[in-house]
């Protein structure tokens, strides 16, 4: 018997989370079954364990979008049994069983090896987050921002896409500007590598269709107004990394920035990305993030302790990233 987190619907569809004991016989059908290590608690968990949005799409259901832990039988590919692997992603923890219990089964098509320098903890501490940090990173690239093309601005910059990836930027040799609606996360932000701190109250008036040019590109993990605002501010043939939506889902926003300073949006979701293209970004946060900075945002929690930590990420209170220890 090992523990899991569970989140099921009763017969008048309240749905509600708790620790339950199971077994390998309950688990869901898989060529591989994994002992996992840590698991996180992202944004998008602390919808589906509070049930503020439609994220599980069957009940019951172990949440989790990121797992950690090595292969305990079955496996593929380059991930054989007693390989470190980790799992982003692919609807786990929505549609499929996630990494909140003590071991997972599922595709062995999911797993991606980690790179010998990432521990377990470490890579659940970059989990889904850090990764996507990583995919903005590499979307700013391909649009041939470099350090020298001027400021990049970190949106939403004191949460885990944000912390990630204020880090990285920094570590490139990038001038990072971090946007945040809490002032006495500032100094946080600094040892990250933040140049600049900019009051999230100074991106959250009505958008113009262009402002000052401010930034080179950006990395934006909150979407709506502030996103419109960042779009206006940014340089000619800019480009913005889109992967989030904590302040909205809209975007009131003109066309002019894209037609007048040939600015790209560039989408980002984690989700479905290839398993090659997964390698490359996590090769690259094995050299490109600085262990003690992602040591500095991470903490660790208990089981017991998800579904609490669900709620404080949705207040936006969560500084970083919190690993789930799904042993402790
Ligand atoms: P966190 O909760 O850790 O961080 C979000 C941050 O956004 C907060 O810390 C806060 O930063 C800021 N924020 C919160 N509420 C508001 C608001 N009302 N207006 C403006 N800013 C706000 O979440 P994550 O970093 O894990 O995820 C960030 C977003 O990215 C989420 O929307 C998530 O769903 C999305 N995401 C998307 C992925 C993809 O594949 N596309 C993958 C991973 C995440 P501060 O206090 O500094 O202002």
């Amino acid at each position: 018997m090992f523990n899991a987190l569970v989140v099921d619907k009763d017969s008048d569809g309240a749905v509600a989370a708790g620790i339950t004991e199971i077994d390998d016989s309950q688990l869901p059908e898989g060529d591989t079954t994994i002992a996992v290590e840590y698991s996180t608690i992202n944004y998008k968990d602390g919808l589906a364990i509070a049930n503020r949005s439609p994220i599980i799409r069957s009940f019951p259901m172990v949440p989790g979008i990121d797992l950690t832990g090595t292969v305990a039988a079955g496996g593929g590919r380059d991930c054989g049994v007693g390989t470190r692997v980790t799992v982003n992603g692919w609807g786990v923890g929505e549609q499929y069983w996630g990494g909140l219990a003590q071991r997972a089964r599922m595709t062995s098509e999911w797993l991606v090896p980690l790179p010998e320098s990432i521990s377990t903890l470490q890579a659940a501490a970059i989990g889904t987050a850090g990764y996507t940090s990583m995919l903005c990173v590499l979307a700013l690239e391909e649009h041939h921002v470099v350090p020298a093309s001027g400021p990049i601005v970190v949106t939403g910059a004191a949460g885990g896409v944000g912390s990630v990836a204020v880090a990285i930027l920094a570590k490139l040799g990038y001038e990072v500007h971090a946007v945040t609606g809490r002032p006495n996360e500032a100094d946080y932000l600094r040892a990250l590598g933040a140049a600049e701190i900019i009051p999230r109250d100074d991106l959250n008036g009505d958008p113009r269709p262009l402002g000052k040019p401010r930034w080179a590109g950006g990395v934006d993990a909150v979407g709506s107004r502030i996103l419109a605002n960042v779009l206006s501010m940014t340089k000619d043939n800019g480009c913005i990394a889109a992967c989030g939506l904590a302040q909205g889902m809209d975007l009131p926003a003109s066309v002019a920035p894209f037609i007048l300073r040939g600015v790209t949006l560039a989408g980002v979701n984690s989700v479905s990305v290839p398993y090659e293209r997964r390698l490359v970004a996590w090769q690259r946060l094995a050299t490109d993030l600085d262990a003690a900075k992602l040591d500095a945002m991470t903490t660790v929690v208990a089981l017991g302790d998800v579904i609490r930590v669900a709620h404080e990420i949705l207040d936006g209170t969560v500084r970083g990233r919190v690993v789930v220890d799904v042993n402790a």
